[in-house]
């Protein structure tokens, strides 16, 4: 039942230019307890629902005025940013012909008209769950278990993102190094169990600091974390590092055996580079894991910059 509860709040998008069409679907769905159901008439109208909401699934019309219904499908399924939303298209033609271009054009499937309701209802619903399954494994392929934040395989994706726009829109992209310090003799000493309950609290402050959508955290090892940050200005890089050190030292964690300062702290590396001359992937890497290591040798629980 929970299941059927989750479906009911997806969001749905019905893109047709006949009002009655699009009235007879909603009808159809409302009535079935569908909550979300969002319209559109052409592809511009589209998009600015797709943009908006997470749309989980779509019912196209085979013809819509100017374009049609076909290649509106080929776009949306074939933008990155929605491949995986399925799209099912809604004709007034039962022939062969017809569904062979549907599927040709990236349609997941395809209902004739006229149609049982419970057909309709019965199909949205098949692939809503499949959608929800397909979700949830993404999230979890690309999230570390223990802290919930990104992995190391998201960064990889994120990095390698963020390296090609760098190149291409000549914007910074700013990469924080953070290892937390003595953490070795935090678990000889606290146990295992509580270093990762340390581990837990150092992600959720650093992920606390960024309040845009586009920075991201990541632990990409053991009891080291990244962080990946698009078009900043050094002065915000400097702000970050500064509330960073903060946040975790008025957390407060004790750590007896963490010399000079008792408690937990991280020591980071920042490298921040416009890419102007191709820099590489691996010399970012480098240059920000050379930072990091500069901090460790300066005593700990501190930041150095780097640019390139
Ligand atoms: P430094 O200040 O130079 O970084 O010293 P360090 O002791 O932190 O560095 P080192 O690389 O020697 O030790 C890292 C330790 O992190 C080793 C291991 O005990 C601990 N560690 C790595 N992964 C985990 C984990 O998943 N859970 C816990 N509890 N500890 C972990
Ligand atoms: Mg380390
Ligand atoms: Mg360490």
């Amino acid at each position: 039942m929970t299941r059927d509860i989750k479906i009911h709040s997806m969001n749905l998008l019905i893109i047709d230019n006949s009002a009655n069409s699009s009235l007879l679907l909603k009808a159809i769905l409302k009535n079935k307890g569908f909550k979300n159901i969002y319209f559109a008439t052409d592809v511009e109208s589209s998009y600015v629902h797709l943009d908006k909401q997470r749309i989980d699934l779509i019912l196209l019309s085979y013809v819509l005025s100017g374009i049609s219904g076909t290649e509106v499908c080929k776009e949306i399924s074939g933008n990155m940013l929605y491949e995986d939303i399925p799209i099912i298209m809604v004709t007034v033609n039962n022939d062969i012909k017809t569904l062979q271009v549907s599927f040709e054009n990236g349609a997941t499937d395809y209902i004739a008209k006229p149609f049982k309701g419970e057909e309709l209802v019965a199909r949205v619903q098949a692939h809503l769950i499949r959608k929800q399954v397909n979700d949830i494994r993404k999230t979890t392929a690309i999230t570390d278990p223990l802290t919930n934040i990104y992995n190391r395989r998201h960064f990889d994706t994120i990095f390698e993102h963020f390296h090609a726009r760098s190149i291409s829109e000549n914007k910074a992209i700013s990469f924080f190094m953070i290892d937390i310090d003595n953490f070795k003799p935090y678990n000889d000493n606290y146990g295992h169990q509580k270093g990762d309950v340390t581990l837990i609290k150092v992600a959720k402050i650093l992920e606390e600091q960024l309040p845009r959508t586009d920075d991201y955290v990541f632990r990409i090892g053991g009891e080291e974390f990244a962080i990946l940050l698009y078009d900043t200005t050094v002065g915000f890089l400097l702000q970050l590092s500064g509330q960073i050190h903060e946040a975790l030292a008025k957390e407060n964690i004790e750590h007896k055996f963490n010399a000079n300062f008792n408690k937990v702290s991280v020591s980071i590396g920042v490298f921040t580079s416009l890419c102007e001359h191709g820099i590489s992937k691996f010399e970012i890497y480098d240059r920000a894991d050379k930072a990091l290591y500069q901090s460790k040798e300066n005593g700990r629980s501190q930041t150095t910059f780097e640019q390139g």
